[in-house]
């Protein structure tokens, strides 16, 4: 999931399409890593041999280091989680009065204080986060940028903790008794910049990461998948706040001083210049981004009015001519390489994957999924009008009728995404829970009519997101990559991988989704609900615009499904499609139910007919 936005493979047969050439750029990366990390490593030593201004130039780049911290912060935030976050600069602000007041006023250890600024950052992103759990986008912006402003103002005024306008000075680490060296100091800083690193990277690429991404792209899909949006986004953030805390008690370090000068939006312009400019959602962009500016802002120091105009028209630039930054341009042009790799078609493997286990948990006789006396009405439109639905373990039980006969809108009744008028859900027996992801964790999950895919991440990585409510391990076992983590996770993709296998998309599982057929679309949508594991699975016509080939994929997989004890709902216009696979059907029209029983009671019933009047080939296949 670490890929950001990854083009769809289109080019053929250019050189840069070869595998050599790409074997090339591997190799050449390789060794720019390489290079820049003994370049950072031995900073110090060849300042001092080059310079008789050695500290300034150590101070740079751990400025610059400091400052792609607080930028792996808000690319969490903003890039993987899709929460505008506009009090970056005030949690900086805050982790560096903490450290401050740990060591200038309580005396103590500056370790103890990044730790203290860690855990005030965390505080208050959770806490902004919490009032802000329903604000869209824009709303979040509005509200972090408020927070931003309290926080500075707090700083202002709450003199005896923050030293009031003039800040507090004074800041410096200790090594023992010994005022630190600003040479170790320097690699300090870099050892929590790899640290912040690897925490982005870690979580990013774990189920963690996963859910939060899942619900950047749609909180609808996450809850179908059992993830609780609030809980991800809360993860999430509060981790960004743990970071942006470190980054500002490295900085009150750094400068020996914190004032609230230091929370103004105008010093926060840097870490979105930087973001923009490295890439959005990308694990190395931002850390690219921030040393490319400190390098310009070193290069134009001497004209240093200009530099916010600089950096204002480089964001302009850089949204212009490269939108995804540098490391997302990069990427994209490297996507080509997956044709290179492509094995063509899938043919459909004969044996069923054991990772589609067996539901026998339940008596046979109490439904799945049952809807009594359901209403739903939209101001005077009556969507769901008195419905009951019951749905047996180990069927495949259809749902048919006209469009906008209340088919969907049933479906979210049962699935709670719609509050009810009146009447209530029955899960195996027990009344349903209230929210769509507790639902889903209750065994229930639902693919949307409307294609739901998370297309910029690749075809498995989507699989996976649908195995978050099995994950067991903690944001900590991800980001410490813990033995359970590592051992779960190992398991998780061998078994996305075979679920691909049976759907016939199994040479499609390194590609972003973005770049799948219509059809396949639908069908990995399906495969992701599978891999939630459910007892009841829901499917909003899933077989619109299937080529045959697909369908009969489609096919076999309900069957395979009644078969293992799940109950499969199929809502669907494809009436060959429908009789030939379904158990029972239900027919609405006008948001009631017209007729229930099996294909064939249903395809001679006069109502069916009658509410199918005006569609002929209907009325051709059923007389
Ligand atoms: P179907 O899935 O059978 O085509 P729907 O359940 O989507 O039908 O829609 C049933 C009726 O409810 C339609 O008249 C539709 O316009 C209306 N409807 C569905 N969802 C909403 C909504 N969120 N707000 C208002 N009206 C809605
Ligand atoms: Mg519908």
């Amino acid at each position: 999931m670490a890929t950001a936005d990854p083009a769809p493979p289109e080019r053929a047969g250019s050189l840069f399409d070869t595998e050599l050439y790409h074997r090339i750029r591997t190799v050449a990366m390789g060794v720019l890593v390489v290079v820049a990390v003994a370049v950072l490593l031995m900073w110090p030593s060849i300042t001092d041999y080059y310079s008789y201004n050695a500290s300034y130039y150590n101070g740079i780049v751990a400025s610059a280091a400091i400052s792609a911290i607080l930028t792996i912060s808000l690319n969490l935030s903003m890039g993987y989680g899709g929460m505008l976050s506009m009090m970056h600069s005030g949690l900086q602000l805050a982790g560096g009065y903490a450290t401050a007041y740990v060591v200038v006023k309580a005396s103590g250890s500056w370790l103890l204080g990044v730790a203290a600024s860690a855990a005030v950052g965390v505080l208050l992103a959770v806490l902004v986060l919490l009032v802000s759990l329903r604000a869209t986008y824009l709303y979040f912006g509005m509200i972090t940028l408020a927070a931003n402003l309290i926080v500075i103002e707090s700083g202002r005024e709450w003199e005896s903790v923050t030293g009031g306008i003039v800040g507090l000075s004074g800041v410096a680490p200790k090594l023992g008794d010994e005022p630190m060296s600003k040479q170790a100091f320097y690699y300090v800083v870099l050892a929590f910049l790899a640290l912040a690193y690897v925490v982005q990277r870690n979580i990013v690429r774990s189920g963690v990461g996963r859910a939060a991404m899942a619900v950047r792209e749609s909180s609808d899909t996450a809850s179908a998948m059992g993830i609780s949006p609030a809980r991800a986004k809360l993860l999430l953030f509060g981790v960004c706040g743990g970071i942006a805390g470190v980054s500002g008690a490295l900085y009150a370090l750094q400068l020996g001083f914190i004032n609230p000068d230091v929370g103004l939006l105008d010093n926060g312009i840097i870490f979105f210049v930087g973001l923009f400019l490295g890439g959005i959602s990308t694990l190395i962009g931002p850390v690219i981004g921030v040393a490319l500016i400190a390098v310009l802002v070193e290069l134009i120091k001497d004209q240093a009015r200009y530099t916010t105009l600089v950096l204002g028209v480089l964001l302009l630039v850089a949204m212009m001519v490269i939108p995804r930054g540098i490391v997302g341009t990069w990427r994209a042009s490297r996507a080509g390489r997956d044709r290179v790799s492509d094995a063509g078609d899938d043919t459909l493997p004969d044996e069923v994957p054991d990772v589609v286990p067996e539901v026998r948990d339940a008596a046979p006789e109490v439904p799945a999924i049952e809807g009594v006396g359901l209403v739903k009405h939209f101001g005077g439109v009556h969507a769901v009008d008195g419905v009951d639905i019951r749905i047996m373990p180990g069927t495949v039980h259809g749902i048919i009728g006209p469009n906008g006969s209340g088919k969907s809108t049933l479906v979210s009744c049962l699935t709670r995404y719609h509050r009810l008028d009146s009447g209530k859900v029955m899960i195996f027996g027990e009344e349903a829970p209230a929210a769509p992801h507790r639902v889903a964790a209750a065994g229930v999950t639902r693919v949307f009519q409307v294609p739901h895919l998370f297309e910029r991440v690749s075809v498995l990585d989507n699989v996976l997101t649908g195995m978050r409510m099995r994950e067991s391990y903690t944001w900590l076992g991800a980001t410490l990559r813990s033995s359970a983590y590592r051992r779960q996770d190992r398991a998780e993709r061998a078994e996305a991988r075979e679920l691909l296998a049976f759907a016939g998309l199994a040479s499609r599982a390194d590609w972003p989704a973005s770049s799948l057929s219509h059809g396949q679309k639908r069908l990995l949508e399906v495969v992701r609900a599978v891999a939630t594991r459910p007892k009841v699975l829901i499917l909003d016509e899933p077989a619109t615009g299937l080529t045959s080939t697909e369908l009969d994929a489609l096919g076999r997989l309900c069957r395979v499904l009644r078969e293992r004890g799940l109950a499969v709902v199929l809502i669907e216009h494809d009436v060959d499609f429908v009789m030939g696979l379904c158990d029972e059907i239900t027919v609405v029209e006008s948001g009631k139910v017209i007729e229930r029983g099996d294909p064939e009671r249903v395809q001679s019933s006069p109502a069916v007919l009658e509410a199918y009047l005006g569609r002929p080939e209907l009325i051709e296949e059923t007389a």
